[in-house]
């Protein structure tokens, strides 16, 4: 017997998260439970306000049509689906047929989303390979480079990924690079998108010897990866891409121009977080995943992430909204 259900969730947000300049309060999705005689498998279908183009009400429309048609055995056409559902679909598929291995990479790049002050102190304290995460383009250009700047240098074995989000013209990412010395510069891993074209942000990237990583670029329509000296990585967020072929198939293509792959999240609940986990461990197994945003939440979904103080919300205490078996 297969059965498929269909999980609404509305999980609160710590305080002062701010997507695409709104605070997101709650975050919304589904989780899907596929079971095929005593196999389990579940995905999460959880669009990102601001970065997907379906909204959540859209989304869940498409996973019921898509789970009858799993149920009924018809075979589904991937590309025709909203990529948040073609992920949460494929995923609990992979779950189902034991695709996806167990063993995941739970070493994220820490989010530097605090005080400077406190920040220092973490970083002194972190044992292994450190590598963090910063935001620039908030505030001015020069004030991220100094901070930059100010992290590298006293912090002489950390590496920084930096993230602009597209906010700089080639001027104001210019005046950034020009407050991080140049013997750090080649601890900044990478900077993701810091312009607002292609273009710009390679004229920057060759400018300064800062390398390029793509991230939203990657869902430009009519964009296809392109090796470039100063690209060195790209940004994979799952949720955003589409089915799990679909992520595959990136990752190797990548792979084949050289370049680092990130695994990262779109603001997953800790079911769909630790499912990244375990699939950046499968597909980059030499690159750690961009996945430190559980602390974003004020609660975890059903499964915890490790180390995770957070309390956890049962699945079976969320809505059911959809359920159907093929007796
Ligand atoms: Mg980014």
């Amino acid at each position: 017997m297969k059965q498929a259900m269909l999980y609404r969730y509305k999980l609160p947000m710590d305080s002062g998260v701010i997507l695409r300049n709104t605070r997101l309060v709650n975050r919304d999705g589904f989780i899907i439970e596929l079971r095929d005689s005593d196999k389990i498998g579940r995905g999460e279908i959880s669009p990102l306000p601001g970065c997907s183009l379906e909204v959540t009400d859209e989304a869940g429309a498409q996973a019921k049509t898509i789970l009858a048609s799993w149920l009924s055995g018809e075979s589904i056409a991937w590309s025709s689906l909203y990529p948040s559902v073609a992920f949460g679909v494929s995923m609990a598929l992979a779950e189902l047929t034991n695709e996806l291995p167990l063993t995941g990479n739970y070493l994220g790049a820490l989010l530097c989303n605090s005080h400077p002050d406190d920040l220092m102190q973490v970083l002194a304290e972190m044992s292994g390979q450190k590598v963090a995460k910063i935001k620039v383009g908030l505030h001015e250009a020069i004030r991220d480079g100094m901070i930059v700047n100010m992290f590298l240098k006293a912090i002489p074995d950390l590496t920084l990924r930096l993230d602009a989000n597209r906010q700089w013209t080639v001027a104001k990412a210019a005046q950034f690079a020009k407050h991080v010395n140049m013997e750090c510069r080649s601890r900044i891993a990478f900077i993701e998108e810091p312009c607002q074209t292609i273009r710009d942000s390679l004229v920057f990237s060759q400018g300064s010897g800062i390398a390029l990583a793509w991230d939203e670029t990657l869902r430009d329509n009519g964009f296809f990866l392109k090796p470039y000296g100063v690209l060195k990585a790209i940004i994979i967020k799952p949720t955003l891409i589409g089915s799990l072929s679909e992520v595959k198939s990136l990752v190797t293509k990548a792979h084949e121009m050289g370049l680092d792959v990130v695994i990262s999240s779109s603001l997953e609940t800790s079911i769909g977080l630790n499912q990244l986990a375990r699939l950046a461990q499968w597909l980059t197994p030499a690159t750690i995943p961009g996945l430190d945003t559980i602390n974003l939440f004020s609660t975890q979904l059903e499964i915890p992430w490790p180390n995770c103080t957070l309390p956890i919300m049962s699945l079976s205490d969320c809505n059911i909204v959809w359920q159907q078996s093929n007796l």
